[in-house]
């Protein structure tokens, strides 16, 4: 068995300096880590406790001087999907919010973990399977000839095909958000599309985080378009499962004309996967059904299935229909938008 440090940070600073060698991790709720670290995934020879940092805003949401606001990493998900901020100005992340995982586990996972989980590919999490290239570099991928029926449609590789799991994540791309760190480089702000990493020939790095970085808060700035907003999440059952295809939608309408939207896919890619291309042609052109298919293909076209998830396809360009449409108020949410 192996031993693992364990030191309570009382402050970020703090943290950073007890995270300066590597094989150190930060754990907060504990909800993603701690699995993997009991499956033998993770190895840290040292955690680093985070919640207790006593820095301000860490755990909050407050205004920022542009209108938008600025939510602290260390907030559970259930507090940022039903801070009252959060619920008026930016519904979609709400919707995102209470989509993803379980009460219980929001009640514990932080905004800044959230952004930290890892895929839930099964071959990574079952160490019986020797061949996984995001768990044991160089060792190839089971995915690409095995169990692929969830996996990534863009942006994958010969190494890795797999989907970022995050509902959060998403919504986040839709809102423009930017993850803001801070590392013993000091402070920056990284923006949500650039946050998380496309696997190329390295998998085993899920985001652009530089060693010993630490997440304090997510910002979300003013929009007009974020008050028609819809997250539809589609998956095996609806109550307790990880996205088969998602689609965060927010749109601002002058009559029926299409001011602006935001369009993001979850469950597609190993990140969030913005729907720009759609976006680009809906943007400025009266909203109807005919429009939104065309947009919808035309954002499909490029995705590369493998054998048994084509139906993502399919299923991803009609829920691009459904979710703009539930955005607008031309369709309800129905169950599959409903709570998890
Ligand atoms: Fe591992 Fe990625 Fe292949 Fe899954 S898809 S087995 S996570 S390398």
């Amino acid at each position: 068995m192996q031993a693992i440090a364990y030191e309570r940070a009382t402050d970020i600073a703090g943290a950073l300096r007890a995270a300066r060698e590597p094989g150190v991790a930060f754990i907060g709720g504990g909800t993603n880590l701690l699995d993997l670290m009991k499956g033998g995934i993770e190895r840290p020879i040292k955690l680093v406790d985070i919640t207790h940092l006593s820095d301000d805003g860490l755990d909050a949401v407050t205004t920022l001087p542009d209108g938008g606001i600025r939510i602290g990493a260390l907030m559970r998900n259930s507090d940022a999907a039903n801070h009252a901020l959060v619920r008026e100005r930016y519904p979609l992340l709400t919707q995102a919010l209470v989509a993803g995982a379980s009460a219980q586990l929001r009640n514990m996972a932080t905004v800044g973990g959230n952004l930290m989980q890892r895929t839930r590919c099964p071959y990574f999490y079952d160490t019986a399977f020797s061949a996984c290239n995001k768990r044991a570099p160089g060792s190839g991928c089971a995915a690409l000839d095995g169990y692929h029926r969830t996996h990534a449609i863009f942006g994958a590789s010969e190494s890795c095909i797999a989907v970022n799991p995050s509902d959060m994540s998403v919504a986040l791309a839709a809102l423009d958000a930017t993850v803001q760190v801070r590392g013993p480089g000091g402070a920056r702000g990284i923006p949500i599309g650039q946050f998380h990493r496309l696997p190329g020939d390295r998998p085993d790095i899920d985001t652009t985080l530089h060693p010993g970085e630490i997440i304090t808060s997510v910002d979300l700035p003013a929009s007009t378009l974020f008050t028609h907003t819809s997250y539809l999440k589609v998956r095996d059952r609806a109550s307790y499962a990880f996205t088969l295809v998602s689609v965060a939608a927010a749109l601002e309408l002058q009559g029926d004309t299409i001011k602006g939207i935001r369009i993001a896919l979850g469950g597609v890619a190993h990140k969030p996967w913005r729907a720009s291309i759609a976006e680009d042609r809906l943007a400025g052109q009266p909203l109807s059904d005919a429009a939104l298919h065309e947009a919808a293909a035309a954002q499909m076209h490029d995705a590369r299935p493998l054998r048994d998830n084509r139906y993502k396809v399919t299923l991803a360009e009609r829920a691009i229909v459904r979710s703009v449409n539930v955005a607008a108020g031309r369709e309800s949410a129905g169950v599959t938008g409903a709570p998890a």
